[in-house]
């Protein structure tokens, strides 16, 4: 088998790839296997994904997207994208809370991995989720839901409980976002002034290499109705007349629109549009999520390191994500601040600065996103994780015999 992920810069090593169409067909092929790990939409940069047997892709499962207006959630098939989520709750007058930069992932592998937009009030995406249905090894369904034993475990769950088959998520009444960039912010507004900077709209995102004088641009995402804070000038940076993508070589049109066009959340509080490749598509990326008291520190040990990972670079994001109580949640017990980089498609390059970058920022207690890559020469990750201990339990409880296991999760919790 030749399977690569989205960006290319992994081929899964798995023997066998395989795309059911009903749960019960996954729960026969689940079954006939002693390895096997769920496969979203691919978006993960490394082996989190990868099984020694069996893929068992999630893009043919149903979609089933059930909305309860009473209780004010939707219920999805675990392989549904967001991008068709959010359209279908849009079009029936719902809205989730946030969007990460793309729309194209798939629902339980974003949560898996607790993948996040930005916003100083916004929690990841997995923080929405109130209930889930898992498929085990025992190809038993298990519901689990908010305020359940061990729910705060099972949401982000790395792929190690089984196959998530249904998600329930918390909607709200539709609204609509306008988004605003900004260019040139300086440094000592970023780094002297960064609550201000962050909570200036519902959501902030800062672009920069690390090498220039400026922060390049801030990228504003404003809830229409809301006072507007910022004016056409953002901290001595101008609001811009043209529309920009965060990497200056890419299309523009691949971005959602911008220039303070009020449009619904769903077109525009993701970066990306759902028809057009997001980011660059020829990249790697890396994020360190920091515990938001030690971010300006941060922020300047990376602005230190710019000549270094300028020149394997496309581009950085500073985002910063609300608090939880999620145990392998990145912003577990503090807010945080997401240090991202989308690096040139260069393996051995990138596998060279990051020990430099983690050097830098693991000792700031900053979680490696789960989802991207990331190195831990010196294995501290287990250590930023208080209910590690707890979470490895769980997946006794779930996977006695440990098919979901792989070599990821082995490195991860033994
Ligand atoms: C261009 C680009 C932009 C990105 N932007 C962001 C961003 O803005 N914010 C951010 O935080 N991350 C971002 N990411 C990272 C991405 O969101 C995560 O890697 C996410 O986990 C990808 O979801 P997926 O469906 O592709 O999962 P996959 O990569 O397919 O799998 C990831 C994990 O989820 C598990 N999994 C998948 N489906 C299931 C299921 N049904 N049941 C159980 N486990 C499952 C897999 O086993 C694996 O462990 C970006 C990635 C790309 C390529």
């Amino acid at each position: 088998m030749s399977e690569l992920n989205w960006a290319g810069n992994y081929e899964y090593r798995a023997a066998r790839i395989a795309a059911p169409a009903t749960v019960d067909e996954l729960r026969e092929l689940v079954a006939s296997s002693r390895s096997v790990r769920a496969l979203g939409s691919r978006h993960s940069f490394n082996d989190l994904a990868d099984s020694a047997d069996l893929l068992v892709s999630t893009a043919a499962l149903p979609a089933a997207i059930r909305i309860d207006a009473d209780a004010s959630t939707v219920t999805v098939g675990g392989g549904v994208r967001y991008g068709d989520l959010a359209r279908e709750l849009q079009a029936q007058g719902w809205a989730l809370h946030n969007l990460a930069s793309l729309p194209h992932i798939s629902v339980a592998g974003a949560i898996a991995t607790a993948t996040h937009g930005s916003g100083d009030r916004n929690g990841n995406l997995a923080t929405a989720v109130s209930a889930l249905r898992i498929l085990t090894g025992s190809g038993e369904l298990v519901d689990i839901a908010r305020g359940d034993d061990g729910f705060d475990g099972a949401v982000v769950s790395l792929g190690a409980l089984g196959v998530v088959t249904e998600v329930t998520l918390d909607i709200r009444p539709t609204f609509d976002a306008r988004q605003r960039l900004f260019g040139g912010v300086p440094w000592e507004a970023v780094t002297g002034r960064f609550d201000e900077v962050t909570s200036a709209a519902y959501s902030v995102s800062l672009f920069t290499t690390w090498a220039e004088d400026t922060v390049s641009l801030a990228w504003l995402k404003e809830l229409d109705g809301a006072a507007a804070t910022v004016a056409d000038d953002f901290f001595g940076a101008p609001a811009l007349t043209e529309a920009r993508h965060m990497i200056p070589t890419m299309d523009v049109r691949n971005t959602t629109e911008q220039l303070g066009v009020v449009g619904p959340w769903s077109e525009r509080l993701a970066h990306f549009r759902f028809e057009f490749t997001p980011s660059n598509g020829a990249e790697i990326q890396s994020e360190y999520l920091v515990p938001r008291a030690r971010a300006v520190e941060a922020i300047e040990a990376v602005r230190a390191l710019g000549p270094r990972i300028a020149p394997l670079l496309q581009i950085s994001e500073i985002r910063t994500v609300a608090r939880d109580d999620l145990w392998l949640s990145s912003a577990y017990g503090t807010d945080a601040v997401g240090l991202h980089f989308t690096w040139l498609r260069d393996q051995e390059g990138v596998e060279a600065v990051l020990p430099l970058l983690e050097d830098a920022l693991l000792p700031l207690g900053a979680r490696p996103h789960w989802g991207k890559l990331s190195i831990d020469r010196d294995g501290v990750v287990p250590s930023l994780y208080p209910r590690l201990d707890d979470f490895r339990a769980l997946t006794e409880r779930f996977d006695p015999e440990r098919r979901f296991r792989n070599a990821f999760l082995a490195r991860l919790l033994g």
